[in-house]
């Protein structure tokens, strides 16, 4: 289904740059196809106009920039995040911080994402107008950031996430009120409608801590009924827009599988159900494994591996949650993979502290997936899930976002967490981001 992406249309730039011909790369296509050397890409107008060989030489009358054997690959796409700007807590007597200031934080942490090479993020739920408004200021091309999809509000039940989550969901109870849900975030903008197929376990009125074995969620029933599901992704179609599932217990799941909603967010423990996986892999249907949130969880921020101490983060029975989902989610991964599921980057992490996906790439290579296949699930699955067909792959036609890194992603994925090494990053074409367009204060007015 071709859906509905108001991004898209958000994120046109004027442009005015000359043709490029990008040459002696190593390349990653985003595909599964082998890192090769000596690759030359030529971008004009935004696209990428052919890939080959540094050996064809650079056609006439366009800018040659030689890689030097650095790695260029497509922009990395984030699929599940929740765009919050944050400030730090100064302390006590400090001024309050105004509401506009928070948007400003969202726009310096879209900035940074591209800095790390994150072209485009998918917004999973957040406060406010920060994002509608970051996404209207980079269109009036007030500044350069990742390119934003947002599900607006998240479409729930009444529930007691809506009281953890303030102002994060809409809450609908019978199919008219979901209806008018669906309609209200297509109104504000909504590239695709988020919906609450089950409980969030993080929250403890939630987490079916009393009903459940630990190890499963077997007890966690949907949270919006079926027939609730059923008009959200019947409004939501009939407008051209896909619907999305945070889905952790398996009945959610499911139900969100017979929908054929498009991503499954989180799915921790449909390792126990082989046959709900076969069918996300025939519908392709992709799953978010979203590792990162449940390190939040479990008191393990900056750790990749479960091996390192914990910190308190909630009480003891969430935290506990958060370390068997951890758990899960790796076996999840792991059968997912070997069922041909797409699996698309997406680290939930709730407060974007940190510049980049890299950490989420790291966990996800760490609980067994290959680091090719990490690497295709940070670029062309993400985008595909996304709906994003023009982005993902370097391949003739494509929009030129590129990545240029020092080093072998494959070889050395922790690459992706160090700043120094992102060279250059193209969006659409354009220069954006990179070591290479930043000249040191050292070398600042050094005679030449
Ligand atoms: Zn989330």
């Amino acid at each position: 289904m071709e859906v509905q992406l108001p991004a898209m249309l958000f994120a046109e730039h004027d442009r005015a740059d000359r043709p490029v011909w990008l040459t002696n790369a190593r390349l990653f296509d985003g595909t599964s196809t082998p890192i090769r050397e000596g690759a030359g890409v030529l971008v004009e107008d935004g696209r990428i106009a052919r890939v080959g060989s540094a050996g064809d030489g650079a056609p006439e009358g366009v800018d040659t920039v030689d890689l030097g054997g650095r790695t260029l690959m497509p922009g990395i796409v984030n699929a599940h995040l929740h765009a919050i700007g944050a400030v730090p807590d100064l302390g006590f007597g400090v001024q309050p911080v105004l509401p506009g200031t928070l948007g400003h934080a969202l726009g310096a942490k879209l900035r940074e994402f591209l800095r790390y090479g994150v072209t485009t993020v998918r917004d999973m739920g957040t406060y406010g107008d920060q994002v509608m408004e970051n996404r209207q200021a980079m269109r009036y091309g007030l500044f350069r950031g990742a390119r934003i999809l947002t599900c607006g509000l998240i479409i729930s039940s009444t529930a007691p996430g809506d009281v953890i989550f303030d102002g994060m969901y809409r809450a609908t109870d019978g199919n008219d009120e979901v209806r008018k849900g669906v309609r209200e975030q297509i109104r504000r903008g909504a590239d695709f409608i988020k919906v609450m197929a089950t409980g969030a376990r993080s929250v403890e009125l939630e987490a079916g801590i009393n009903r459940d074995e630990h190890d499963s969620a077997h007890g966690m029933s949907e949270q919006l009924t079926r027939a609730e599901l059923e008009t959200a992704v019947e409004e939501a179609n009939r407008m051209g827009y896909a619907v999305v599932a945070h889905a952790e217990g398996l009945a959610g799941c499911e139900i969100a599988i017979d929908l054929n909603m498009r991503t499954i967010e989180h799915g921790f423990y449909l390792f126990q159900r082989p046959e709900l996986l076969e069918r996300m892999a025939e519908q392709d249907i992709a799953l978010v494994p979203t590792f990162s949130s449940q390190y939040v969880f479990a008191g393990r921020d900056l750790q990749v591996g479960t091996d390192g101490p914990t910190e308190r983060f909630s009480t003891r029975e969430l935290d506990r949650v958060a370390e068997v989902n951890i758990a899960a989610a790796e076996r999840t991964l792991q059968a997912a993979h070997a069922a041909g599921v797409p699996i698309a980057l997406g680290g939930d992490d709730l407060e974007l502290r940190r510049g980049g996906a890299w950490i989420e790439i790291r966990r996800m290579i760490h609980h067994g997936l290959p680091a090719h296949d990490a690497l295709v699930a940070s670029t062309s699955a993400a985008a595909h899930a996304l709906g994003l067909h023009d982005l993902g792959t370097i391949e003739p036609g494509k929009i030129a976002d590129i990545v240029v890194v020092d080093g072998d992603p494959v070889r050395e994925p922790e690459l992706f967490g160090d700043r120094d090494r992102f060279w250059l990053v193209l969006q659409e074409g354009s220069p954006v981001a990179g070591t290479a367009l930043e000249v040191p204060l050292s070398e600042v007015g050094r005679a030449s």
